[in-house]
């Protein structure tokens, strides 16, 4: 598993910056540093996942984007704009865009638990 990771790859370094919802073998999901909303990553570097392994993913996603907005209508995003070569997914609600300018970055403390906020 470790040999098909890519140390040049930013989703494979899983660095903890922001606040983490979830995490298993098979990925994790935090928000991205970038937007703001919940991103699941697969740890595997590659754009492939097993059809069963994206279906894991994508309601580990919808769960965190659950805790996260409540009942607002989120969808799930499979556009790699930013890292194409590695499988992500975020959850956007449907004020993910103004969310990006104007939510405060959460921060980590742990995997789960509650969402701390930076500053
Ligand atoms: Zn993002
Ligand atoms: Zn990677």
């Amino acid at each position: 598993m470790c040999a098909s990771n890519d140390e040049n790859c930013e989703l494979c370094e899983a660095a903890r910056f922001t606040h983490w919802y979830y995490e298993d073998e098979i990925c994790w999901v935090a928000d991205c540093e970038v937007c703001s909303t919940p991103m699941v990553v697969w740890k595997r570097h590659g754009t492939e996942p097993d059809p069963a392994d994206i279906e894991w993913m994508v309601r580990c996603l919808m769960e965190a984007a659950a805790e996260r907005f409540g009942d607002e209508v989120t969808k799930v995003d499979r556009v790699m704009r930013q890292i194409p070569e590695h499988f992500h997914a975020h959850a956007r609600d449907k004020n993910w865009l103004s969310r990006r300018w104007q939510d405060k970055p959460s921060k980590y403390s742990g995997v789960g638990g509650s969402r701390e906020l930076l500053g």
